[in-house]
């Protein structure tokens, strides 16, 4: 048994000065003093104890890029983040579209990962829009509940709507990446807008997203099933997402903190680029307020990291995406709770906890209650930090946000009462 003492500890809405007791399954107590002489004591001492953070979109890359990161890295990077629970996305080499894939697929990761890892599956096979996967079989051997295409949209609306009925037969979640990928045209990089022109760099369309993933919402009305958009990024798609929720389908969708914290007129090159890209002042605030009024309901990552070789080619080459799983929360914290005091600290760790936790279904996880899992991170939210690529341990260190100054600096990251993480 392990008691965590000293810190102030979110509960809820409240930040609280509280002793936490628990061993290896569960929180045993919560209480203002407790006493147990065989529990190892964590001083918490100046911290603030949250519950272990979860995110719902992660690149670990392996099998098939493990030099961009590996199953190990990538969770330790998870770790060093503050997260203990993460949801791997599917495009990997070879690609988990099948039982056998599948079981290999998940004994690396058992393996290999030093936080919670749950898997995608696709949801066609290699991700070619072509054929349904099995979702029957894969859920029925490995309780695998969620699919995604993500890095590239399911071209039509005839293979997403079979594949939405698999989903409701099954009982599974479709998790969408929606981009028409035929309206992307090659070379695009950042948004298509006026500043983006004007540096000579080619755009992709807000249009590019929010007309495949109004698609996605109409066929979702119509079959019934589980729905979750993955990084939304432009105002269109916030406006359709309020609309359907409005006309009561069972829809969600998450924001990435590079989406809420940058625009378009801040890219400075290849480290800026991801997908969707960085769009304009007007998108961020309607994502920001997107997420303050329902529409949008959880914050994720979209972690994607990629070699230094390859994101020092022109904007036009390089390949999409950024690093964010060390750098998202004391980021978020930093701006939204600590200067614009727009946000709690207790919002904001429910859109990286509690939300992704309940809408994708785990139990016990996302909150700091008795009986729940023992997850935590303890964060030193008063000491100002620099980002620094170098200190990552992530393999990638293509981030837009190194040199940033932040406070909420995780200290200490606990997943199932075993310290993962301590700096
Ligand atoms: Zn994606």
């Amino acid at each position: 048994m392990r008691v965590i003492k000293n810190g102030m500890v979110l509960i809820g809405q409240e930040v609280l000065h509280r002793d936490i007791l628990f061993d290896e399954e569960k929180i045993i107590q919560i209480d203002e003093h407790i006493q147990c002489e065989e529990a190892e004591v964590i001083d918490a001492s100046g911290l603030t104890v949250l519950p272990g953070l979860v995110d719902v979109h992660v690149h670990l890359r392996e099998p098939g890029y493990t030099q961009k990161e590996t199953i190990h890295t990538g969770t330790l990077a998870a770790a060093h983040g503050g997260f203990t629970t993460i949801f791997c996305m599917p495009n990997v080499i070879p690609y988990p579209d099948d039982v056998e894939t599948i079981k290999e697929y998940l004994h690396r990761i058992e393996k290999e990962a030093v936080v919670r890892v749950y898997p995608y599956a696709c949801i066609t096979t290699e991700e070619a829009s072509k054929e349904v996967v099995d979702m029957k079989a894969i859920k029925e051997n490995f309780c695998i509940r969620w699919f995604s295409d993500d890095g590239v949209g399911v071209a039509t609306a005839e293979v997403m709507h079979e594949a939405m009925e698999k989903a409701k037969a099954n009982d599974c979640m479709i998790v969408a990446h929606t981009e028409d990928m035929k309206y992307r045209k090659p070379g695009a990089c950042v948004h298509d807008s006026q500043v983006n022109r004007d540096r000579g760099w080619l755009g992709i369309p807000s249009a590019c997203e929010s007309s495949q993933l109004i698609r996605d919402l109409a066929l979702t009305q119509e079959v019934g099933n589980r729905y979750h958009a993955c990084h939304i990024s432009a105002k269109e798609s916030v406006e359709a997402l309020k609309a359907y929720k409005e006309k009561g389908a069972d829809v969600t969708g998450e924001v990435t903190a590079h989406h809420l914290l940058l625009e378009d007129i801040d890219v400075e090159g290849p480290n800026w680029k991801m997908n969707p890209p960085l769009r304009a002042h007007e998108d961020r605030m309607a994502l920001i307020r997107g997420l303050e009024d329902g529409s949008l309901d959880m914050i994720a990552n979209d972690h994607a990291p990629h070699t230094e070789q390859e994101k020092n080619k022109p904007m036009n080459q390089a390949p999409f995406g950024i690093v964010s799983l060390e750098t998202s929360f004391p980021l978020l914290y930093t701006e939204f709770v600590k200067k614009q005091e727009r946000w709690t600290l207790g919002q904001l760790v429910y859109w990286m906890s509690e939300a992704p936790a309940k809408r994708f279904g785990i139990e016990g996880i996302g909150k700091i209650r008795e009986g729940y899992r023992p997850d935590f991170v303890l964060v030193d939210l008063e000491h100002e930090t620099t980002i620094d690529k170098t200190q990552f341990l992530s393999k990638g260190s293509n981030t837009p946000f190194n040199g940033w100054k932040v406070f909420g600096a995780i200290k200490e990251t606990i997943v199932s009462s075993k310290t993962v993480w301590k700096g």
